[in-house]
């Protein structure tokens, strides 16, 4: 079975690259293609208690949790925050989602 440490450092640079290369204002149908993506992603990423957690944790039925995805910069948020949730799990530090930008799209070395 996959590693779940590499497996999920990966992951999240494909999540974290995906949100950096959003459109900055997307039409309809590219929140469809990433609402679709998510919600596959979120059924079959090869962890099943992560995808379990993360598939509860996205339905939340207040709907506070519900993809962002009108374009990059809410995106890239919600998805810092998708992390963030992942973190507080695990008992890792949260990312200070202000900088989530330098982090992934605008660069810097961590
Ligand atoms: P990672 O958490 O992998 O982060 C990689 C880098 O991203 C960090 O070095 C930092 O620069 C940056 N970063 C950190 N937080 C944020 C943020 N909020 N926003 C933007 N950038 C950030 N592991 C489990 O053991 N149990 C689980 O249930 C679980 N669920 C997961 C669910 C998903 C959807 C994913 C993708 C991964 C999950 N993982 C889970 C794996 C876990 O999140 C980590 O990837 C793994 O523990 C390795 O952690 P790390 O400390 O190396 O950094």
């Amino acid at each position: 079975p996959p590693d779940v440490e590499e497996l999920g450092r990966s992951t999240w640079t494909l999540l974290h690259s995906m949100a950096a290369t959003y459109p900055e204002k997307a039409d309809t149908k590219q929140q469809e293609d990433m609402g679709g993506f998510l919600k596959l992603f979120a059924k079959l990423y090869p962890c099943w208690v992560c995808a379990d957690d993360f598939q509860s944790w996205m339905a939340h039925p207040s709907g506070r949790n519900k993809p962002k995805l009108g374009g990059r910069s809410e995106f890239g948020w919600w998805m810092c925050e998708a992390h963030n949730e992942v973190n507080r799990k695990l008992g890792k530090k949260e990312f200070d989602c202000r900088f989530w930008e330098e982090r992934w799209r605008t660069g810097w070395k961590d």
